[in-house]
């Protein structure tokens, strides 16, 4: 593909770079207070999210481990088409957990992540912390504990969300005008 034809359908920049470090540094500063006296593990849903933990840990100032993760990607809503690609290494039995992920839509996502891990890793305890919400297209009712941005109905790429596999490599989040 063309450079000129590839940026041609990229929309107004959503949130630029700058805000999203800020909010990021805010998450971590956050993190850093209600886990003072222990060990997290971070667990990165792939591959959207890659950019998000990356740069989340790197403000994070506690013991951490990072694991990754990976479902299929699936279409509608039924989870039960939902399906995992990569599992974890690290051992998360009675273990803190942070579930990173780039964006919450319906929730299903999150709520397989979650019914996932608590049914088969027992972890100690889970928290999900998403660096986008669509509040408006919530079909299951999850909650988030750390929260970035509430964004309206857009489709949105870029900070490692893409349109059939490009754009992760942009620094802002913009609309995608497909
Ligand atoms: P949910 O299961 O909450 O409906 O959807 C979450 C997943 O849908 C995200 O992890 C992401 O992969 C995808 N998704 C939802 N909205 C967008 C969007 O606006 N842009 C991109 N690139 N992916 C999205
Ligand atoms: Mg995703």
């Amino acid at each position: 593909m063309k450079a000129k034809s590839y940026y041609k359908k990229l929309g107004k920049i959503l949130i630029p770079s700058a805000k999203l470090q800020r909010k990021i540094r805010e998450i971590a500063k956050q993190i850093e207070k209600d886990y003072r006296n222990d060990e997290v593990v971070f667990i990165c849903n792939l591959k959207g999210s890659f950019r998000f933990l990356s740069d989340l840990v790197s403000y994070v100032r506690i013991p951490l481990n990072i694991d990754f993760i990976s479902f299929t990607s699936y279409h509608g809503t039924d989870p039960g088409k939902i399906r995992i690609i990569k599992d974890l290494k690290t051992d998360i039995r009675n273990k803190n957990v942070i579930v990173v992920e780039d964006i919450a839509d319906t929730g299903v996502t999150i709520d397989f992540i979650m019914k996932y891990l608590k049914d088969f890793k027992y972890p100690r305890d889970i928290r999900i912390c998403a660096l986008l919400d669509k509040v408006s297209k919530r079909k299951i009712d999850v909650t988030i504990h750390y929260r970035g941005f509430v964004i309206p109905d857009k489709f949105i790429v870029g900070y490692g969300l893409d349109y059939r596999e490009y754009f992760r490599e942009l620094n802002d989040i913009r609309i995608y005008n497909g």
